[in-house]
């Protein structure tokens, strides 16, 4: 059974980028008899609007786009707003960590302060060198509260994405350790759209390519949470 999604972030007026997004993911779901969830990527508290996720469902609404679950018509996988499903990311997080995959990191970096908001092109920023990888989960004086990042294991991850073509990358050395979570608690999109993704049982991601890039991380999780990752 196709399960596609799509994901806006109410952190303003519905874009041009995002309707074309919605659309296509609208007319693969259509024409492969699914089902189309609709989900509130609501988790980087500062940047959410009020009234920019009703505004947008208004939006899609009027462009004739429907959708089989979401935040005000239900379904079996509610709820359907990322701000309502901490439980899951905590339960992830925690799977992860008894395997020794997650360590706390108090570098400041600009990245961490962006990655509950998915990254856009150039949004990624330098990879990070693991300074704080050998401190593991140890308590320590912090110079800040500290993130939690993954642990990232040499290999390359291949992504057939059914209209770019194969991605290849090696995650370690690309992006490097990312962050899973935040020193203030928020959740990272990466950790974030890959739980619910599979807790959904979505099986074809149709989104801009502006977060292809995003793909090989989204893999890796996805495998290393033993789940089987959407086409893309
Ligand atoms: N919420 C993300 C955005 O609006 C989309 C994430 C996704 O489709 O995976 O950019």
């Amino acid at each position: 059974m196709y399960r596609g999604r799509f994901a806006p972030s109410p952190t303003g007026d519905l874009h041009l980028g995002s309707a074309a997004a919605a659309l296509l993911a609208w007319l693969s779901a259509r024409a492969a008899g699914g089902r189309l969830v609709l989900r509130v990527e609501d988790i980087d508290g500062p940047r959410v609007i009020a009234g920019a996720e009703a505004s947008q469902l208004d939006d899609l609404r009027w462009l004739g786009l429907d959708w089989d679950e979401g935040p005000e018509v239900g379904g079996p996988y509610a709820p359907y707003r990322q701000s309502e499903r901490y439980a899951l990311y905590d339960e992830a997080l925690a799977r992860l960590a008894a395997r020794d995959l997650v360590y706390y990191c108090d570098c400041s970096r600009a990245e961490i302060a962006a990655v509950s908001s998915a990254p856009h092109p150039g949004d990624d920023g330098p990879r990070y060198p693991g300074t704080c990888r050998p401190l593991g989960l140890r308590p320590r004086p912090w110079k800040r509260p500290p993130a939690r990042r993954l642990a990232v294991s040499p290999r390359v991850v291949i992504v057939d994405d059914a209209l770019q073509g194969p991605l290849v990358q090696d995650v370690a050395a690309t992006v490097g350790d990312f962050v899973l979570q935040r020193g203030d608690g928020a959740y990272a999109y990466q950790l974030a759209c890959v739980v619910d993704d599979l807790a959904m049982g979505i099986t074809e991601v149709v989104r801009g390519a502006d977060l292809l890039s995003s793909a090989p991380r989204q893999v890796l999780l996805a495998e290393l949470l033993g789940g089987v990752p959407p086409r893309f």
